[in-house]
């Protein structure tokens, strides 16, 4: 054990010889800021065929050893240790606070240029209690190995109360019941699946790689193994052509799903992708903002769930009559049906004032 003195009082840190652990880039906007501890578990997507997504594209998709995470959480709890005792030095108890980082950073300074410090230091501030597993699918993890991985974050952090990571709906419906079943019982609890439509012409048209039917067993799937089950699509995705049938269908798999969150992330073409090209070539027809309210006015009207229906993306910036932002970004939303008339209200608030502009 070393020691480090701050203002003077000394105290251990634990035997830190390697500050390294590694982050992804993306998590969904609610496991953002200070709010979830975030954990790569796989690097990039194992699939990497859709044609609007730009996220991990030149990226090879690799997972990661169990030894190689463990050791990633292993030194970040000693890290939290390191904090803590820092923390304890200055006369804050247990509290993690910025002196105590920053007195941790004084004494080993390549925390400096870590990547990952100031996360772990801002979600242990913030009370430690959600985390994110990184990247695009670690569902297609070997489930031992996703069991041992999630035991070992669950022992290292006991403080940690919800883990959530993204999915593919055909990974899930490539695991079997029980699998989904240990791993939900492992510690994982929600799962953000990206949906993006559910008509079948546009998922083969953006290569999302599941159909329809796809899309429903794997939903279902996770809401029987009982996780929470967060579905994203993009209002606006199919264009001009496929406006009805992306509208109809995405309602259709969503209702017959029913999963607890459903969140709009409206459609804008990035540089660089299949789709923007298609875009550029005149191959497909963009939605104008309005186009895209009244696609939103189509699926909803058409949904009939008990989710919580959500706007929770900077993208969905309609406005109101007064110019506001027309929903709210609330990670919790509208609870449905409660609130799908309220909704529905705001979207005809919406398609009026794009109708005086
Ligand atoms: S599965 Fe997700 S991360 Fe992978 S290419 Fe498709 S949208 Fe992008």
């Amino acid at each position: 054990m070393s020691y480090l003195s701050g203002y003077g009082i000394k105290h251990p840190i634990m035997n830190i010889k390697n500050y390294n652990f590694e982050t992804g880039i993306y998590r969904p906007p609610s496991e953002g800021g200070s709010a979830s501890l975030l954990l790569r578990f796989t690097r990039n997507c194992p699939w990497n065929h859709c044609t609007f997504c730009a996220m991990y594209k030149t990226k090879k998709f690799q997972l990661r050893p169990v030894t190689e995470i463990k050791a990633d959480i292993d030194t970040m709890a000693r890290l939290t240790q390191a904090l803590k005792s820092a923390a304890a030095a200055l006369g804050h108890g247990e509290n993690i606070t910025r002196d105590a980082a920053i007195s941790l950073m004084e004494k080993i300074p390549e925390l400096n240029y870590h990547q990952g410090f100031s996360m772990l230091v801002h979600w242990l501030m913030a009370g430690g209690k959600t985390a994110f597993i990184q990247d695009g699918n670690s569902m297609i993890m070997k489930t031992p190995d996703l069991l041992e991985a999630l035991g070992h974050l669950g022992t290292s952090f006991p403080s940690i109360n919800r883990v959530t990571t993204y999915a593919r709906a055909r990974t899930l419906v490539q695991k079997s019941s029980k699998d989904l079943l240990s791993i939900r019982r492992a510690g994982l609890h929600r799962l953000h699946l990206g949906l993006e439509t559910g008509d079948d012409d546009l998922l083969k048209k953006i290569k999302k790689g599941v159909t329809s039917e796809g899309q429903i067993q794997g939903g279902k799937k996770a809401m029987a193994a009982g996780f929470q089950v967060s579905e994203y699509w993009m209002p606006g995705l199919g264009g001009r052509a496929l406006t009805r049938a992306h509208a109809e269908n995405t309602a259709r798999v969503l209702t017959a799903v029913n999963p607890h969150y459903i969140r709009s992330r409206p459609f804008r073409a990035i540089a660089n992708t299949p789709l923007h090209a298609q875009i550029q070539a005149g191959e497909v027809t963009p939605l104008s903002p309005r186009e895209q309210l009244m696609e939103l006015k189509q699926m909803i009207t058409a949904l009939e769930v008990t989710s919580n229906v959500c706007f929770d993306h900077a993208g969905n910036n309609w406005r109101n009559a007064q110019g506001r932002i027309l929903f709210t970004h609330d990670y919790e939303g509208y609870k449905f049906p409660e609130q799908k008339d309220q909704v529905l209200d705001l979207i005809e608030e919406g398609l009026e004032r794009t109708q005086k502009n």
